[in-house]
């Protein structure tokens, strides 16, 4: 299983910002990890790896925000659907040509998802441990580069 350390929130930033130059047209990650661990953090990175200039906002309010960089961008935070997994057409995002990341992606049904990675964030004592966890071939050539470099 691969692993990343990130001892403090610039390093993971940093490592972000790599997994944002890695990714494809269709992938979709979901990140997983208490209040505060990092999603949102991490997901700055991917942003600024995918070549998006534009101030990246929890969209824990609207659900979902739209970036345009490299490729499109949609970032969710899926967290306040909660109980109503149905309350969004995941549909819009999933299938496009962008990629998307998903905060409290576990919250939903993932029989929706054909292949995906999860990414956990764990708080340690004086940082973050990312886990990574692919669900489908994609997902698991992506984390294998993201393990090689
Ligand atoms: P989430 O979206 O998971 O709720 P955020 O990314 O919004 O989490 O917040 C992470 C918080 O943890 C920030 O306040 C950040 O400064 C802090 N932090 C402490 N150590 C780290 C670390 N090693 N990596 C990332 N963030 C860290
Ligand atoms: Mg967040």
């Amino acid at each position: 299983m691969s692993m990343f350390y990130s001892q403090n929130e610039k390093q993971l930033l940093a490592f972000g910002e790599k997994i944002g130059q890695k990714l494809k047209a269709q992938d979709v990650l979901i990140l997983t990890g208490d209040l505060g661990a990092g999603k949102t953090t991490l997901t700055k990175g991917i942003a600024k790896g995918l070549g998006i200039k534009q101030m990246i906002k929890s969209p824990t309010y609207t659900i979902v925000r739209e970036y345009e960089g490299r490729l499109p961008f949609y970032h969710l935070d899926v967290y306040r659907i909660g109980d109503d997994p149905d309350s969004i057409d995941l549909d819009d995002f999933l299938f496009g040509d962008g990629v998307t990341v998903i905060e409290w992606g576990e919250l939903l049904d993932a029989s929706l998802l054909d292949d995906y990675l999860t990414i956990r964030l764990d708080k340690k004592e004086d940082g973050r441990q990312l886990t990574f966890i692919p669900h489908g071939s994609r997902s698991q050539e992506l984390a294998e580069e993201l393990d090689y470099d």
